[in-house]
């Protein structure tokens, strides 16, 4: 039966580009997308920007320029890095546009209505300097707890406390460094704790859809059923929300409520209907009907595991009391780590996706990589630089792309492009189905990892097949070949080249373009493929041009290379001067005296060193250092100079490096290259601590 499907994935905050946590959600729900439309599904894929809130205000203010300008700036980005990866949203949407205000209002006087809104006068910090009431994150001072430093309003970075912001000790404005003073005003409530909610969010969080999945995942229903109180000795804890903010503030009105403004997370989700609905507008479909409370379309939205909360309790709560059609699906996913680091613009450890882009490297490498590395858990992905070049280099391109390589000249050279099967096909075409139907069964469930593992064992039956086959003896005889020998080598191709299709169309919600490409102009058949096509095999080929190129050590060289600073490279004089720090901070960073045991080149890198220190703890470090370009390894054995002793291990794609070796540097590595290791003065000795 056919099913029809709104899907979303969560709306990017418009303070930012695009990382690849982005990009990594995006791929996981196109991924689905094209695997249910495939199946015959009408599918509505639809995104927005988040355009509202105090950051958002604040950072367009500083840049002197409106918060409209800013999120526009960010939204001109959006299409190179979609387009990119081939991540087809149906429409992409902003949650400032008009259908999101009436939706909001409209949803906010619905909840009214029903008894779940109130209002009432709290207390908050203000910065009097600035004239707003402070954000939890835009006030800092000493933990409560700890007495840490400069530690967030909520909660503290040393100890992990959390608190309000009025506990802390000595707090200040980050914005102006003013001392906020306690100010009150009347602020607008949801009642979560009310007990229609309790009761209607502990049997949605327990239900499941009518396409029979249930509506979390096993760990989301953990979660919210410990906010629930469903677990052992825990009671329902449920906050009312506070939805309201007071101007300043980039957001939606509240009716009736002058100077007060919707907080920013109650208008965002209601942006996925807003985008749907302004899609709708433009394709002539009836919002209304297709969205009805009790009609069949199914609801899924794609969200990472941060933000759970909103997702599982707040949205459907504000659905059901507003008399509206509730979410069928959360497909929660986790965060994506590099090299088993949590990203971080700062320490130059994320991997860009439109660096990723720019120096040529193939979107669908990635795609397939996400994909094979993704299942329908929330654990965390890990994008390793060894396993991805495996996993591309020997799978997708060594077992997949190569098997039309190997078949396809055959064909093109003896047989003209005919493909001809000896016998019956009807047992080749059931094994093809059977192949499938569990990889399509398997994408449906989200358990990619597994969709991709069994599309690769039918990939080692097919090469199997041909190798035990052993064409190439025929062919090498060709002149001497009889009549049942050709048809032979014929059937041998042509079977190949039959899994090899069969083996697109597995991958094809994977590898859009490259199985727009093989049905285009191999094959000839029409695009996109459907999973139905797996029972057609096909007749001829056009003449094989090459498909897929493999990674090279070089591409994941440049695409890890940290990001060149270019806040910089307006001084003449060299960098500015970092941040001012304390003296806490700065003893947490250990310095040792290292001497210099060996020292060689990485083969495979044009610019790192392999060096072995000695830092006086009875054993020896290996440390990599990007100094190839000013140093001849012999030249730096046995000489001292100054490690990070306590920098955590990282582990790189030639080995763990265990330190960091101290050089200095211009601010602008490109126009002024060199490098300088730092010695120490004689006398030193490995070990040796400097402060
Ligand atoms: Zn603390």
């Amino acid at each position: 039966m056919s099913r029809t499907i709104f899907v979303t994935t969560a709306l990017p905050y418009a303070n930012g580009s695009f990382h690849i946590g982005h990009i990594m959600e995006y791929i996981q729900a196109d991924i689905w997308v094209r695997t249910m439309r495939m199946s015959g599904h009408t599918v509505h894929f639809v995104c927005a920007d988040d355009a509202h809130g105090a950051p958002i205000m604040l950072k367009a203010e500083s840049e002197g320029i409106s918060p409209r300008e800013l999120v526009k700036r960010y939204a001109a980005e959006r299409p190179q890095y979609l387009n990119g990866f081939h991540i087809e949203f149906d429409h992409w949407h902003s949650t400032s546009s008009p259908e999101n205000i009436e939706l909001s209002q409209s949803i906010y006087k619905d909840l009214k209505e029903s008894g779940l809104i109130y209002s009432k006068t709290i207390e908050q910090f203000f910065d009097p300097v600035k004239g707003m009431f402070l954000p939890d994150r835009y006030i800092k001072g000493q933990c409560p707890h700890c007495k840490a430093q400069d530690q967030y309003g909520d909660s503290c970075e040393s100890c992990s406390a959390v608190y309000r912001p009025t506990e802390l000790i000595d707090p200040y404005s980050t914005l102006t460094n003013a001392t906020p003073i306690l100010k009150s005003s009347e602020h607008f409530f949801f009642r979560l704790s009310d007990p229609r909610c309790v009761e209607f969010l502990r049997k949605w969080t327990n239900g499941q859809s009518s396409n029979g999945m249930s509506h979390l995942q096993p760990e989301v229903l953990a979660k919210t059923r410990e906010w629930l109180g469903e677990s052992q000795d825990s009671e329902a804890s449920l906050n009312d929300w506070d939805i309201s903010r007071d101007e300043p503030y980039y957001g939606i009105p509240i009716p009736d409520a002058p100077g007060k403004y919707f907080y920013v997370w109650l208008d965002a989700p209601v942006g996925y209907l807003a985008s749907l609905k302004a899609y709708c507008k433009k394709q002539g479909i009836d919002y209304d009907d297709l969205m009805d409370v009790n009609g069949s379309t199914e609801q899924i939205h794609f969200i990472g595991k941060d933000i759970v909360y909103f997702h599982a309790l707040f949205w459907p709560a504000m659905l059901k009391f507003s008399g509206r059609k509730t979410p069928d699906n959360l497909h929660v996913h986790g965060f994506i780590t590099v090299s088993g680091e949590k990203m971080s613009k700062s320490r130059g450890t994320g991997i860009s996706p439109i660096k990723y882009l720019d120096i040529g490297m193939n979107a669908e490498w990635m795609r397939y990589y996400i994909a094979a590395k993704l299942n329908a858990s929330v654990e965390d992905i890990d994008f390793n630089p060894d396993d991805f070049m495996t996993r591309v280099n020997s799978d997708l391109v060594g077992k997949y792309v190569n098997i039309a390589s190997r078949a396809a000249g055959f064909i093109s050279k003896h047989f003209n492009g005919q493909l001809a099967y000896v016998g019956n096909t009807d047992a080749l075409i059931t094994a093809q189905k059977d192949a499938a139907e569990p990889v399509r069964k398997a994408f449906e469930a989200r358990e990619y990892g597994r969709a991709i593992r069994l599309a690769m064992s039918y990939a080692d039956t097919v090469n199997q097949a041909f190798d035990n086959a052993k064409p190439w003896l025929i062919a090498k005889d060709i002149k001497q070949a009889n009549h049942e020998q050709k048809a032979q080598l014929q059937d041998i191709c042509s079977r190949a080249l039959a899994g090899f299709k069969a083996l697109t169309i597995m991958l094809a919600p994977v590898l859009p373009n490259l199985a727009n490409t093989v049905a285009n102009n191999l094959f000839s058949d029409e695009t996109p493929y459907k999973w139905s096509d797996i029972s057609s095999l096909p007749q001829q080929i056009q003449p094989f041009k090459h498909l897929m190129k493999r990674v090279e050590p070089t591409h994941l060289d440049a695409l890890l290379e940290a990001p060149e600073e270019d806040n910089n490279q307006a001084l003449p004089g060299g960098e500015a001067i970092a941040e001012t720090i304390d003296i806490k901070d700065f003893m947490k960073i250990d310095l040792r005296v290292a001497r210099i045991i060996n020292c060689e080149h990485v083969e495979g890198s044009d610019k790192l060193l392999r060096l072995v220190l000695d830092v006086g703890e009875g054993k020896t470090r290996q440390v990599f250092s990007g100094i190839k370009s000013s140093y001849e390894p012999k030249d730096l054995i046995n000489k001292l100079t100054v490690v990070v002793a306590n920098l955590a291990p990282r582990k790189m794609r030639f080995g763990i490096s265990e330190g960091m070796v101290l050089a200095a540097s211009h601010a602008n590595e490109k126009n002024n290259p060199g490098l300088y290791i730092l010695e120490p003065w004689p006398g030193a000795e490995p070990g040796l601590r400097i402060t």
